[in-house]
């Protein structure tokens, strides 16, 4: 979900198997959420060996492939051409993705135009994800009850806009979408000075994971 600046190296660091990663979701396309996706395939490419082989499956909004073909005009051909195929699936708000045993399906959200949150259903299991989004009911209807609930939150209420989510907005979407796990990211500098689970707290009494750099190594899983 995403590929922000320093994601190929974070994934490195925390030693996760990046080399078999078979499918990336961009939510839209502000830099923190797509900067890395040359370093990655650059990766692939020429940081193992054997170099890949497997396909990469990039999914997105509308827009994606014009994206990647700036990307590319700018890189180089490899970025679409690396030796292994890349393949570019745009989806629209309410589209699906057969992910083989799983489904990753979007929403729109209000962030940017092109803005979708996605969520990834397995059996009974799902995940939503928000990427970046401003407040919306209609979001936190499409994430009811979900198992896991990753929603960003991006700024104190001193900074409050219509595009980001503060901690107290948060706690709101979490009351009205009652997730059995709420983790919030996407965490600005600012927000981190606020007391981000006691502002959840006020609205929403159920679980709650704030992320930090280096969490699931700390998580052990
Ligand atoms: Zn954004
Ligand atoms: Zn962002």
């Amino acid at each position: 979900m995403d590929c922000g600046s320093g994601t190929t190296r974070r994934l490195a660091e925390l030693g996760l198997p990046w080399q078999q990663i078979s499918h990336v979701a961009i939510s839209h396309f502000h830099i923190d959420h797509h900067q890395d996706l040359p370093s990655i395939l650059f990766a692939w490419k020429y940081g193992q060996l054997p170099p890949r082989s497997a396909p990469i499956e990039i999914i997105g909004p509308a827009g994606t492939r014009g994206l990647l073909e700036r990307l590319a005009a700018a890189y180089g051909e490899w970025v679409l051409n690396p030796g292994y195929p890349v393949r570019v699936t745009e989806l629209a708000p309410g589209g699906s993705f057969d992910l083989g045993g799983a489904t990753l399906a979007c929403t729109k959200v209000p962030h940017t135009p092109e803005s979708i949150a996605y969520s990834i259903t397995e059996g009974a299991r799902r995940l939503v994800y928000s990427g970046d989004t401003g407040f919306d009911p209609g979001f936190a209807a499409w994430a009811r009850r979900c198992d896991a609930l990753v929603l960003e939150c991006s700024l104190p209420t001193a900074m409050a806009i219509p595009e980001h989510l503060t901690p107290e907005q948060c706690g709101e979407i979490a009351r009205l979408a009652e997730p059995r796990r709420l983790v919030l990211t996407h965490l600005y500098p600012p927000v981190e000075s606020v007391d981000i689970a006691a502002l959840v707290a006020a609205t929403y009494n159920g679980p709650v994971v704030i992320a930090r750099d280096g969490w699931q190594t700390e998580l052990g899983d």
